[in-house]
């Protein structure tokens, strides 16, 4: 059966609708994969008749995405600070609301010439490598404790030729008594008892790289108790976490010694992000 690109985009929509929020853009993007075109070429030509195998791919990819598998693990890749990603099983989905951890350590740094800068649990490299791409003096180490998330994180550095020093490591334990001037991440803060894990596309993506335990807080724990021994005076830290683990969050800073302690983006169920200075 021969049908154009709109009766295409219409029937996979229908079909995602049930279990994605994002039916029409998941169509739009894995059509567009399909095609090696670009979205914009979906909207120019709605009357293009896809050949066989091209329509074929399409039903493959929806047949997957029900299953479900994420768009960003489908296509290979997703777009995080307006650069292109490989993303994989082995990483987390780059999410839009990280932009926000990129933001914040960009003005932390504004201005400064030379900044060495640690995040840890990096994944497909995303956070290290925006900061990388819009500071290009600082120095930046990432380390992850997956050997396959680092090879993804180290292809997407080639991809965009630029340079971080990666390191396999379990949170601090093969930076050795380096000092940072900052230290950023993203870590697992879902509690394994949360049922959102189970949900949508959660299942789909690396348990580690989600949760970390049953609070949600063992490596924020982790990472702020150790931080003090791996920044220079008046370092910084910058931290994404659960809409609900504010006071824990800052409970935990306190108690090691932190000040300046500031929460942002306080509204909805998005993830928070605090920082706070040693
Ligand atoms: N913010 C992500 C989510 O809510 C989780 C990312 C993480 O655990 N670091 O899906």
């Amino acid at each position: 059966m021969s049908e154009s690109i709109k009766q295409l985009l219409e029937w996979a929509t229908e079909q995602l609708y049930s279990n994605s929020c994002s039916a029409r853009l998941d169509s739009e993007i894995l059509l567009a994969h399909c095609l090696d075109k670009n979205r914009s070429y979906l909207l120019t030509w709605p009357e293009q008749i896809p050949t066989i195998e091209q329509q074929e791919c399409l039903r493959e990819l929806v047949r997957r995405r029900l299953q479900p598998q994420p768009v960003a693990y489908l296509v290979g890749h997703r777009e995080f600070y307006s650069m292109q990603l490989i993303t994989t099983p082995a990483t987390l989905v780059p999410r839009p609301e990280t932009e926000l951890l990129v933001d914040t350590v960009l003005e932390l740094i504004e201005g400064r010439s030379s900044v060495d800068i640690l995040e840890l649990g990096t994944g497909t490299g995303a956070i290290a490598l925006a900061l990388k791409k819009h500071a290009p003096a600082a120095q930046i180490s990432a380390t992850d404790i997956s050997a396959e998330a680092l090879a993804v994180a180290r292809a997407n550095a080639h991809k965009h030729q630029l340079e971080i020093e990666f390191i396999q490591s379990d949170w601090y334990r093969q930076t050795e008594s380096r000092l940072f001037d900052l230290i950023v991440s993203n870590p697992p803060y879902i509690a394994a008892t949360d049922p959102y894990l189970s949900q949508g596309d959660l299942p789909a993506e690396p348990r580690q790289a989600l949760s970390s335990g049953e609070t949600g807080l063992e490596a924020l724990e982790l990472i702020i108790n150790d931080a003090t021994g791996h920044l220079k005076p008046a370092g910084w830290i910058v931290l994404e976490h659960g809409y609900d683990q504010q006071s824990s969050v800052t409970a935990l800073l306190q108690d090691a010694h932190f000040k300046d302690i500031r929460t942002l983006r306080d509204f909805n169920h998005l993830p928070r992000l605090t920082l706070a200075r040693i």
